[in-house]
């Protein structure tokens, strides 16, 4: 094989997004197709493979010189034994062998990795990441996901549930219950379900004083981007609420600096389309928060690649499985 070439493939609650990537990193295809969980896993298994076979298709790669698969799924998981366990996303499946199915359908060593540390991976070797030794990533979406990256190496812990950024615990004084069912995690305050129902809060408690509440009563529905645009336009309720959604943020984040010390902190999911003042915010109550020396050095910037990072980063990790056969 003369120029290995990577698939990877991202398996989300609602698509399957799968593309094949070049030894750089470079992006040569990208699909997606509905995951829907619903049918079952045997289904589930099929569309995976289907995925797959797309994406090389659409890249026009021949298949010799694919060198390796890398899965990324949500938890939980078991990811020395390439396992799915019980996923609240891909409801109703359990117990689903990923690794083995795909890389039995395939022939090819086949890479299993939980979807926040792949997106983490990708984000190290060729998003903002690139360059660094070591790297954490919050994802801020529906839920806060997280992933670390120290030399090469992602941190799954010894039981496949390292790295639950969104759940490390930042108030405990009357804490908010979070989506996983314990209380005062850091996704209960700063998801963007968590910002929405904060704000939700915040209007009951003051009626009438926010430009928000002629959204909420013309829409019957606000998201977190009406209150970052409000923010924006100066609306003082909003105002409030994102300062807040920072500071929690920066909690995390220094709360990950004081334990790993990485060269750098990288915030991505949707919700970073709220902008540069978002990250400026973060920045600074991390600055008051953190100890002199890792406040002064510690980058703290947006992810890169967007939606891609999930399958670019399993395809990381085959390219990683790869590799080390090859030393
Ligand atoms: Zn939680």
């Amino acid at each position: 094989m003369s120029v290995p070439r990577f698939v990877g493939l991202d398996v989300g609650g609602t698509t399957m997004k799968a593309g094949v990537v070049d030894d750089t990193g470079q992006v040569l295809s990208s699909v997606s197709l509905p995951t829907e969980a619903h049918l079952g896993q045997e289904f589930g298994l099929r569309r995976m493979a289907e995925t797959i076979r797309e994406a090389v298709k659409a890249a026009g790669e021949s298949w010799a010189n694919i060198a390796a698969i890398g899965v990324a799924t949500p938890g939980t998981m078991d990811i020395p034994a390439g396992i799915i366990l019980d996923p609240p996303n891909l409801k109703p499946w359990r117990n689903v062998p990923v690794r083995q199915y795909i890389a039995e359908t395939f022939r090819l060593p086949t890479a299993f990795q939980n979807d926040a540390n792949a997106a983490a991976f990708g984000e190290y070797w060729c998003g903002a990441g690139k360059g660094v030794h070591s790297m954490v990533l919050f994802t801020l979406g529906t839920g806060v996901g997280g992933g670390i990256i120290i030399g090469d190496q992602v941190i799954e812990g010894e039981h496949s549930h390292g790295a639950e950024l969104g759940h490390m615990k930042i108030e405990m004084t009357q804490p908010r219950q979070c989506g996983c069912g314990r209380w005062g995690c850091l996704e209960a305050y700063a998801s963007a379900t968590a910002v929405v129902r904060r704000t939700h809060e915040a209007l009951h408690r003051a009626p009438g004083t926010s430009s928000l509440q002629r959204v909420l009563d013309e829409r019957g529905e606000l998201t977190a981007r009406d209150v970052f645009d409000a923010a924006e336009a100066g609306d003082a309720l909003a105002d409030r609420i994102v300062e807040e959604t920072t500071f929690y943020l920066a909690v995390g984040a220094v709360n990950m600096m004081h334990t790993i010390d990485p060269n750098m902190i990288v915030f991505g999911g949707g919700m970073i389309a709220a902008g540069e003042t978002f990250l400026h915010r973060i920045r600074k109550h991390i600055q008051e928060l953190a100890f002199p020396v890792p406040a002064a050095h510690t980058q703290v910037c947006f992810a890169r690649l967007g939606s891609e990072a999930g399958f670019i980063g399993a395809a990381a990790c085959g390219r990683q499985l790869y590799r080390r056969s090859q030393s």
